[in-house]
């Protein structure tokens, strides 16, 4: 059975709004996702305010709550009806994330068990046929096929078969067709 890994963040997970929505809490301004094409919030905010924003994902909270990317959980429930998914996400750096994202995961996947979940420090650990992630960081190393996940920072990449939508996964997953 095809084995297909997902990332969280970004992929499933809107960690971007929370990023936009804490700046706009502390600093009383609010920046766009057109702005952070290519970049990154912490290297485009006054770099007074750099050392906070790098502290956002540090701090408890910050992955709970997060707003559901738009048709993940129906079509990831599909997916999973006839391949096997792994949601492979880097839970280390952040420690709080860990026990949030699997909190977040019971309350919006719950069609994903915790022999499915793999919480990790570096993806290069993970392997599976595809791999649907928003950073070249993980896609550049993995040994499978890389699908990268449209978000701001990634507009630019050139190298991937590239999904925009996950209402657009049929392009990519013929048996979601029947579905
Ligand atoms: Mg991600």
């Amino acid at each position: 059975m095809l084995r297909i890994l997902i990332d969280m963040d970004d992929v499933m997970a809107d960690a971007i709004a929370r990023f936009l929505e804490w700046y706009e809490r502390d600093f009383g301004v609010k920046y766009s996702r057109e702005q952070l094409h290519g970049t990154k919030l912490s290297e485009i905010v006054p770099p007074e305010n750099r050392q906070k924003v790098l502290m956002y994902p540090h701090t408890k909270g910050f992955f709970k709550d997060l707003p559901v990317i738009e048709d993940s959980k129906e079509i990831i429930e599909a997916l999973n009806n006839t391949y096997e998914i792994f949601v492979v996400s880097a839970a280390m750096e952040f420690k709080h994330s860990l026990y949030e994202k699997f909190e977040w995961l019971d309350e919006h996947f719950p069609f994903i068990p915790w022999k499915r979940r793999v919480f990790c420090g570096d993806k290069t650990i993970a392997k599976g046929d595809v791999l649907i992630d928003d950073h070249d960081f993980n896609l550049s190393v993995f040994n499978g096929r890389p699908i990268v996940f449209t978000a701001p920072h990634n507009v630019h990449y050139t190298k991937y078969e590239r999904m925009n939508k996950w209402r657009d996964a049929h392009n990519f997953f013929d048996e979601l067709l029947s579905t």
